[in-house]
């Protein structure tokens, strides 16, 4: 007689109990299983399909000599399979992102070993190329081993009593540079007197992160603005571009690890930063989100959370 525990009478449906498994399951397959254990009196197993999602079965005999029992286990293998492919996509991203600074290094490379005749304007300009090549590889490196240290979990925040002003004005300070080689106009909207207790560091480096997109995606000339408000009980925190924005449609993706909205307007970077930055926001206990019209020159407005004080 067929007994189900919880999760296989959610599965097969209670009024399976006391029928045969076939009755039961309409799963030929498993009843091929129980047979076949039962026969050669040993453990069987495999691979299904059980309402269109993969599962393994697992069929243990049972019960003393002489008895023909058996215990089916029935395993949901969609969360694992989701896992599977996920690791999968992110090797090969990884891969593809650092097979186009390799190929063009070995060029390089190549030009320089076979044609050492190049005139010293030509030569500068592509050891220029290696450097930005090592550049763009250096990042991609440190911004994995940011992800993967925030992922596992080694990063555990440290916090203390931070002035909020002064922590947006250091923000600032360390992308002036960058700012003012595109004539940018950074301006900053908070209180000398607001406090927020959390992690400094962690949180200057996601403002940088964002920061840093809305100094690329704005055109010269354009201003950003930095604000910080109470909205009880949380801090707000928001850096708001005036470049072109993010179309509707891309908004809920650019989180994504490696996710790079269209070539034409994502200027180069790996696609890890927004990831790494919202691993970061989760940690201090915050949340983090776009918004933005998509409408040409709207900009775009990232906006975090913070538990406050
Ligand atoms: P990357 O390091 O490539 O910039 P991010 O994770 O920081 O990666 O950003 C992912 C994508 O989100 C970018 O490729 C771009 O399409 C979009 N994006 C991020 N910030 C902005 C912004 N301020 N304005 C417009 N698009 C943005």
């Amino acid at each position: 007689m067929l007994q189900l525990n919880q999760p296989a009478q959610l599965l097969f449906g209670s009024a399976a109990a006391g029928h045969t498994l076939l009755q039961a399951t309409h799963l030929p397959q498993l009843d091929e299983l129980l047979t076949q254990a039962l026969a050669t009196r040993a453990p069987a197993d495999r691979h299904l399909q059980i309402n269109g999602q993969p599962h393994h079965a697992f069929v243990a005999l049972a019960g003393a000599a002489g008895e023909h029992g058996a215990v089916l286990l029935v395993q949901d293998l969609t969360e694992l399979e989701r896992l599977g492919r996920a690791r999968r996509d992110f090797v090969a991203n990884i891969s593809h992102e650092l097979r186009t600074p390799i190929t063009s290094i070995r060029l390089i490379a190549d030009t320089l070993r076979h044609l050492p005749d190049l005139d010293s304007q030509r030569q500068h300009s592509l050891l220029e190329k290696i450097a930005i090549e090592t550049e763009a590889l250096g990042q991609l490196s440190g911004e994995l081993l940011d992800l993967a240290q925030i992922e596992s979990g080694q990063v555990q925040p440290s916090y203390e009593l931070v002035a909020v002003r002064d922590l947006l004005a250091t923000v600032h300070q360390r992308l002036q540079a960058l700012a003012h080689g595109k004539a940018l106009h950074v301006q900053i909207e908070a209180s000398p007197a607001l406090h927020v207790r959390t992690d400094p560091l962690l949180l200057e480096r996601t403002l940088v992160n964002l920061l840093h997109n809305a100094i690329k995606f704005t055109p010269a000339g354009g201003t950003i603005t930095l604000l910080a408000r109470v909205e009880e009980p949380r801090l707000l925190l928001g850096v708001i571009d005036g470049g072109n924005g993010i179309p509707p449609l891309e908004l809920p993706r650019i989180f994504e690890r490696f996710y790079r909205g269209d070539p034409a307007r994502s200027k180069g970077g790996t696609g890890l930063g927004l990831a790494i930055a919202k691993h970061a926001v989760e940690l201090l206990g915050g949340s983090i989100w776009a918004e933005s019209s998509g409408a040409p020159g709207a900009g775009a407005a990232f906006y975090i959370k913070l538990p406050f004080p």
